[in-house]
This record gives structure tokens, sequence and C-alpha cells, in this order.
């Protein structure tokens, strides 16, 4: 198929529907109520702007008081391959709660590390964390998503949240970019 890309007509391929999705956030949800339980309050902390509309899906099917934040990451890649990750955003006062999460997808797993860091030093009672995607053959970061939606391949996602250049967010799919042909 082919989508719009600000005015170029790009091939892409659909990687999980609309209904895909929404059967696997059934069964994360699920896992994550068993886990939990109904009583405590839990905190989603949602990274933006990916993970919004995965978030805004997921805590629908929560059964346990929930309380939501954000909070916006910014990575830069340097020259090096190093990069560094920077808070745009400050970090709410999570002291005492539990924390889920929310991701759109880990890939070299750098802003996550560099989100769990910071949760270190925030005297939170747990964290746990749900990642709608994850690229296992791209992490160069140690860390490891309690839940996830679905493992992919290294290639570049768009939709559902996921965007290029800020666009292709609203997609109600999660789609692989394919290399143009032309
Ligand atoms: P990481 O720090 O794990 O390398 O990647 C963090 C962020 O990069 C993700 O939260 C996401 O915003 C962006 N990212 C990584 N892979 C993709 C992708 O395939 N598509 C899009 N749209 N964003 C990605
Ligand atoms: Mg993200």
């Amino acid at each position: 198929m082919k989508i719009d890309v600000n005015g170029t007509m790009m091939q892409a391929k659909i990687l999980f529907s609309e209904n895909d999705i929404h059967k696997r956030i059934k069964e994360l949800s699920e896992k994550i109520n068993a886990d939990h339980g109904k009583d405590n309050v839990l905190v989603i902390l949602i990274v933006l702007n990916g993970a919004l509309i995965f978030a805004a899906d997921l805590i629908r099917n929560l059964i346990m008081p929930t309380e939501m934040e954000t909070i916006r990451l910014k990575s830069y890649e340097s020259m090096s391959s190093t990069g560094h990750v920077q808070l745009l955003t400050q970090l709410p006062d999570l002291a005492g709660k539990h924390v889920l999460v929310v991701e759109d997808i880990i890939d070299t797993g750098r802003s996550l590390h560099f989100l769990l860091e910071n949760l270190k030093h925030a005297n939170t009672a747990s964290v746990k964390v749900c990642s709608l995607l994850n690229k296992p053959e791209a992490r160069e970061f140690d860390v490891t998503a309690d839940y996830v939606g679905f493992d992919i391949a290294k290639n570049f996602v768009v939709g559902y949240g996921l965007d290029l250049d800020g666009r292709l967010r609203n997609l109600p799919y999660v789609a692989d970019l394919l290399p143009q042909a032309n």
C-alpha cells in the first residue's frame, strides 16, 4: 500500500492492524490487572508524544484506580554513537507511588535507560515498563520492558502514535516504511 508522507507517496506495509493492536492491548491489560490487582493506585507515566495513543487505549482497560502523568524526553544523536537524552519536562512527584511507564517503542534502549536512572531517585514504591513495540536486535542499553505488545525487526515504523518528522501519528495501524523503488 502507499501512504502520503508530507505530500510524497511512500510504499508501506501494515505490520499490525487496528484490530491486532486492540486485541494485544486487551491481553496486556489483563496481565497488568492480574499483576497489580484492583486495590492500589497505579500511576501511568506516559512518555510523550509517541506513547500517547497507546496509553489512551491501554488505560481504559485497566481496573485499578489510576493517575495519569506525562513526561517528555528528547534524544540527541551526537556525532559519536553515544548520543544523550534530556528531560524536557520535570519528573512529577512519584514518591511512594507504583508507577507504570508507558512507551511507544524501545529501540536502542537509550531513552528508557535514562528515564529509569532518573526514576531511581524518585523514591517510588515500584516501577514497571509497558511498551507497545520492542526492537530486541537494536538494543545498545541493558533495559527490558515488563510488558511488550510486539517484538519487531530493526526497521523504522510509523503510525498509532509513532511519527515520521512529527507526522503519521494518527494512522490507526502500525506500518513499516519500505525503501522506495524509484
Ligand atoms: P531509543 O532511545 O530506545 O533508541 O528510542 C527511543 C525513541 O526513538 C522511541 O521512544 C521513539 O520515539 C523513537 N523511535 C525508535 N524507533 C522508532 C521507529 O521505528 N519509528 C518511530 N517513529 N520512532 C522510533
Ligand atoms: Mg518514545
